[in-house]
């Protein structure tokens, strides 16, 4: 039981380098076949607008349809793309997808798109999104950017400047989860942000909890005097839409309005 502990010998040491090194290896492989098989494909969830109930836009969501394990959602995708030396890659295949898809929307309809920390990091990703933009001619105005809490953590001036980047193309940012991780107030005032999305856990007791519901208050109050406008997501019933559009929340979405659908779906929508 305590071998471990033992100093390894050489052959011991190669074999577990070589572990090391293939198991990536082999998940890249597939990874990258996926991504050329099409198996890697975004789905839409609609975003409505609390004012006039209209569909003002939808965020893209990533599936892969793998061929044993089924539908694997984007944070999963990401972790193990990460760990195979693929984030940006993938980052890059996801971002060229879903704008291919939206051009033809009709109605101007805006796309919200999650990023990760690997594509903040990246001191080619605002060149690599303008790339994007420009190859599908979906205009930079109709763009959101959704970042978590933990893609800032490392170096929010670096981050700051990244944002800045993308901003001053015409990109529009939203701060994603907000309310599950650890609400850090200083993000909002050093970030160049547009939107607050409150995560589900914030609006799932607002119908029937009074101090949630104060809290959905207070964060309303502070978003608008920081010149943020609020999205709901995680809604499922209209106890807890009616309860958003009520206290000011500029846009909503959820199962109520709609799962994430394949872009077909949504174009009928
Ligand atoms: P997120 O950006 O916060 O996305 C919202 C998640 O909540 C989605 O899960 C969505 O399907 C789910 N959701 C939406 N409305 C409701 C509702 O009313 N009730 C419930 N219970 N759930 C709802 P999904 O698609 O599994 O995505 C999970 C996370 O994976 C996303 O969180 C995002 O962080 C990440 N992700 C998904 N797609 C991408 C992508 O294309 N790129 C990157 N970088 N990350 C992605
Ligand atoms: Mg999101
Ligand atoms: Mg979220
Ligand atoms: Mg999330």
């Amino acid at each position: 039981p305590f071998s471990h502990l033992l100093p390894h010998s050489t052959a011991d040491r190669r074999r577990q380098v070589d572990r090391r090194a293939r198991v990536p290896q082999a998940v890249a492989t597939e990874l990258e076949g996926a991504m050329a098989a099409n198996r890697i494909a975004m789905q839409f969830q609609p975003q409505f607008c609390c004012a006039s109930g209209a569909v003002v836009g939808a965020e893209a969501l990533v599936r892969w349809s793998h061929p044993q394990r089924g539908l694997i959602a984007g944070d999963e995708l990401f972790r193990i793309a990460l760990r195979a030396d693929l984030a940006r890659a993938m980052s890059d295949h996801v971002i060229a997808q879903a704008l291919m898809q939206a051009r033809d929307w009709e109605g101007g309809l805006h796309l919200s798109l999650n990023i990760t920390a690997a594509d903040l990091a990246a001191p080619d990703f605002p060149d690599a999104v303008a790339a994007a933009l420009c190859a599908s001619g979906f205009a930079s105005e109709r763009l959101t950017l959704e970042i978590t809490e933990q893609a800032l953590v490392h170096d929010l001036d670096g981050s700051a400047a990244q944002l800045t980047k993308l901003v001053d193309m015409g990109i529009r940012i939203a701060l994603d989860d907000f309310g599950a991780g650890f609400c850090n107030f200083r993000y909002l005032k050093k970030l160049p942000l547009h939107f607050l999305k409150l995560d589900r856990s914030m609006v799932e007791g607002i119908a029937d909890d009074r101090r949630d519901l104060e809290v959905l208050r207070g964060i309303v109050a502070l978003a608008g005097a920081l010149d943020l406008a609020v999205i709901a997501e995680g809604i499922e019933s209209e106890a807890q839409r009616n309860a958003v559009v009520r206290e000011g929340c500029f846009a909503w979405q959820g199962f109520l309005g709609g799962k994430p659908m394949p872009p077909e779906d949504f174009a009928r929508l």
